[in-house]
């Protein structure tokens, strides 16, 4: 038995990853195919973010209420903290990111730890670099949190992620 649990946010616009990155740490697994998630979904998972020290975490992924501003209000409720995913391919989902932030601050009405999560880290290679990496680390300081590359296909620091976040609220790091 996990002694604390928590709720765990994933958010972030669309096709960022954050189903597949939810499936690569809860079940280890990955897949290309892109499958649109249809309301609220979540998944949980004991985690030991110290050395025999376990936390189980409810992972919510928004999944298709993105577009549903109002709906969202429900989702956050009794949150914990945040895992906030851009994709590193596309540029703008950097700055859309920024505004999944700033909405959840808005509707929640506090802060709650946050992690930064830089996905498709596997794509930098074939494509090159969109995004200045240093901007990325400013901007995750400047917002007290965290910044990772992750890759939910290769499993690049995603655990590494749900660690961070689950330490941070348990306030060790924030
Ligand atoms: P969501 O809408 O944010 O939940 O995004 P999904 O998890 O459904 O992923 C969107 C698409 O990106 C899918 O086709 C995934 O296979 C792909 N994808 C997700 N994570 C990665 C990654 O780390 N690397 C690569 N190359 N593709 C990814
Ligand atoms: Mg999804």
């Amino acid at each position: 038995m996990a002694e604390y649990a928590f709720k765990i946010l994933v958010i972030g616009p669309a096709a960022v990853g954050k189903s597949s990155l939810i499936r690569r740490f809860v079940n280890n697994e990955f897949s290309l195919q892109y499958q649109f998630t249809i309301g609220v979904d979540f998944m949980t998972k004991i985690v030991e973010y110290e050395p025999n020290q376990t936390a189980r975490l409810a992972i919510w992924d928004i999944g298709g209420q993105d577009r549903f501003k109002m709906l969202r209000r429900n989702f956050y409720d009794g949150a914990h903290g945040a895992l906030v995913v851009f994709d590193l391919s596309r540029a703008q989902t950097f700055s859309q990111m920024k505004k999944w932030i700033f909405d959840m601050y808005q509707i929640m009405q506090k802060e709650v730890p946050i992690v930064i999560l830089g996905n498709k880290f596997d794509l930098i290679s074939e494509i090159g670099e969109v995004l200045d990496r240093n901007e990325l680390h400013q901007y995750a300081e400047k917002e007290n949190s965290f910044y990772f590359e992750t890759s939910a296909k290769t499993g690049n620091n995603v655990e590494k992620a749900f660690i961070e976040i689950t330490q941070r609220i348990m306030g060790k790091n924030f």
